[in-house]
């Protein structure tokens, strides 16, 4: 017997998000529903405020409800260093490391040649009109340490240096392969404190 069309409708939409397969698809289907109205009203309440209030800082593209968001609008940041990450979540790991008291720029992604993701795919473009208009004096890169984000930081430096300015990635430290945004505070901090010039 087939699922009924109501529920099929909502393991399909389920199924499209990050790290959920049909199996878990359809197990949180089925929780949903035998979710109390109030709890289900709750759910959808939070994904529409979010949805509503969180928007795209016009500075360094983290989510943030103001714009520019808090970190962008503290002026007792240091101005001329940014540290470049790929994600909202990633800026949200390396900004736990309380020693870093510069500014940010998110890509957006990676490059990825395989997946025919290209420099016009992510704010490669807005990042060079940002750090032509700044006084940025250092570029920390910190993409993720898997061959995507790799290829994305040597690709970034070589932009960073013809402009003038001082690219360093991360030191050792952060998993070979990982993604930042699961990397702990104190892995964080020694990471941007050993970091070397590219
Ligand atoms: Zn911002």
């Amino acid at each position: 017997m087939n699922r009924p069309q109501p529920v099929e409708r909502m393991v399909e939409i389920i199924k499209k998000l990050p790290g959920v397969g049909p199996k878990m698809a359809e197990r949180i289907s089925y929780h949903i529903l035998k979710m109390s109205e109030n709890e289900v009203d709750r759910l959808i309440n939070s994904i529409q405020k979010a949805r509503e209030t969180i928007k795209y800082c016009n500075i360094c593209y983290n989510l943030s409800e103001h714009d520019p968001c808090l970190i962008c609008a503290d002026a007792t940041r240091e101005g001329d260093i940014i540290c470049v990450v790929e994600t909202p979540q990633d800026l949200i790991a390396v900004s736990k490391a309380k020693d870093y008291r510069g500014f940010y720029f998110v890509l957006g992604g990676a490059l990825s040649p395989l997946d025919a993701i290209g420099p016009e795919d992510i704010r490669i473009d807005k990042l060079i009109k940002r750090l032509k208009s700044g006084s940025i004096k250092e570029v920390i890169v910190a993409t993720d340490t898997d061959s995507k984000g790799e290829i994305t930081a040597v690709y970034l430096a070589g932009i960073i240096k013809t402009l003038g300015i001082k690219a360093t990635r991360l030191g050792y430290g952060l998993p070979v392969g990982g993604d930042i945004e699961y990397a702990d505070e104190v892995t964080i901090s020694r990471a941007i404190a050993g970091r070397t010039e590219m």
